[in-house]
């Protein structure tokens, strides 16, 4: 069959390259100069550094097949998050572990005193947390709350934390230990040449043909037997039940000689500090030597018309749009929709493969049985 996979990105390559192994003819459309989507690494011209595009990327799992599958495309190099923030004049450790809570506190605390003492501060009134900070509130008492999470949380979601919902606080977001792995996952690793030399291999197949710089139009899906769609849910359909919200990321570039901040990621959770992180990229490959550094300052708004999508935002107003979009979907033909522009959930990188795989194998099956492909391999909702 002929297949167009609309996005060069993770998902489009990855699904791109397994039905081209299966034997269809696959054409890739990316409106971007570039491969790999919002992964997209490139070295910064002044610099030499290779640089997040989009925003830092760790690549990590717990999932085998995944990590094989990666494995094969690009030479991957271990390396462990370590996320440090600045807040009230002071730097501090991420996640909130026991290095923190001493620190912060000013105490010498062992775990199960530092246990007891956090769950002294746990507002235990709250029975039932309903938001984040009702949750936070619960787990962590007022100071931790206010120092490691309000304002952070509030500069990326553009909403007080009384808005948000308690399932975006992990249960107990805080460590009784010196664990400062930002990540729990077995594998985690960077690839030594940057994502989009992984993506590039991955959409290197005599089966696939890539057209980079062109943006969807009707012309293309009527010259495919099925079209792969891992653009915006709401785009496919030009925005006609409006438009699903989303927060959008600014990166302000700035250079200098050296290190600049000594880490990868340095958050910033005071309120009035307006940006969210600075990233330092050099620190994303330390098996590299640069002279100067390049760091990106992040700041995050409410996304319009133009602007590139980052964080879905999912909250009720939302939900009930993306379950209106979700509806005209289901009663359309000849597309399936995936990734998380096309399902409107957040992903991680390893998340998308795995589902980009699934879903391969499961319209590999309907295309060979000439039965209908799922629409929603992997529903939004
Ligand atoms: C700030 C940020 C940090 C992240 N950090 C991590 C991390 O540390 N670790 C991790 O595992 N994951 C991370 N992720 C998640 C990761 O970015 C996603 O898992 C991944 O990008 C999903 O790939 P995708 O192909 O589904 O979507 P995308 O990468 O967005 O690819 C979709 C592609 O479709 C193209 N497209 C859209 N519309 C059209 C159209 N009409 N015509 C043609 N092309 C079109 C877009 O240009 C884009 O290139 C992060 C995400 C964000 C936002």
């Amino acid at each position: 069959m002929d297949i167009l996979c609309v996005g060069a990105g993770l998902s489009g390559a990855v699904t791109g390259r397994a039905l081209a192994e299966a034997g269809h003819r696959v054409t890739v459309i990316e409106a971007r100069d570039h491969v790999a989507g919002n992964c997209h690494t490139e070295r910064d011209p002044e610099t030499g550094v290779m640089v997040h595009v989009y925003g830092p990327h760790i690549f990590h799992t717990d999932d085998p097949g995944v990590w094989d599958y990666v494995t094969r495309f690009a030479a991957f190099r271990p390396y462990k998050n370590r996320v440090k923030t600045t807040v009230g004049g002071a730097v501090y450790s991420l996640p909130v572990n026991l290095h923190t809570i001493n620190q912060f506190f000013g105490r010498t605390m062992r775990p199960d005193e530092a246990r007891a003492f956090i769950e002294e501060k746990a507002d235990t009134t709250i029975a039932d947390p309903q938001s984040f900070e009702e949750q936070a509130l619960r787990f962590v008492g007022p100071e931790l709350y206010e120092a490691f999470f309000k304002g952070y949380t509030e500069k990326q979601w553009g909403c007080s934390p009384r808005d948000l919902p308690a399932a975006i606080l992990k249960r107990l977001p805080l460590r009784f230990n010196y664990d400062d792995d930002y990540f729990a996952h077995r594998f985690q690793a960077m690839p030594e040449a940057g994502y989009t030399a992984m993506v590039a291999a991955i959409l290197d197949h005599p089966g696939i043909d890539v057209h980079l710089a062109t943006p969807f139009t009707e012309d293309h899906a009527a010259r495919a037997d099925h079209v792969i769609w891992t653009g915006p849910l709401d785009a496919y359909f030009d925005h006609r039940l409006g438009r699903l919200g989303y927060r959008t990321l600014d990166f302000e570039r700035f250079t200098a000689r050296g290190d600049w901040q000594g880490c990868a990621v340095m958050n910033y959770g005071d309120r009035e500090v307006p940006q969210t992180r600075i990233t330092e990229h050099k620190h994303f490959a330390p098996w590299e030597v640069h002279a100067g550094t390049v760091c990106y300052r992040e700041t995050s708004r409410a996304c319009e018309p133009g602007d590139t999508p980052y964080y879905p935002i999912r909250l009720v107003e939302e939900k009930s749009m993306l379950s209106d979009y979700v509806a005209l979907a289901e009663g359309t033909r000849g597309v399936t929709f995936l990734g998380r522009l096309g399902t409107y959930r957040y992903l991680d990188m390893d998340v998308t493969i795995r589902e980009a795989l699934d879903a391969s194998e499961t319209l590999v099956s309907a295309f060979e049985a000439g039965a209908p492909a799922p629409v929603f391999p992997h529903p939004p909702l």
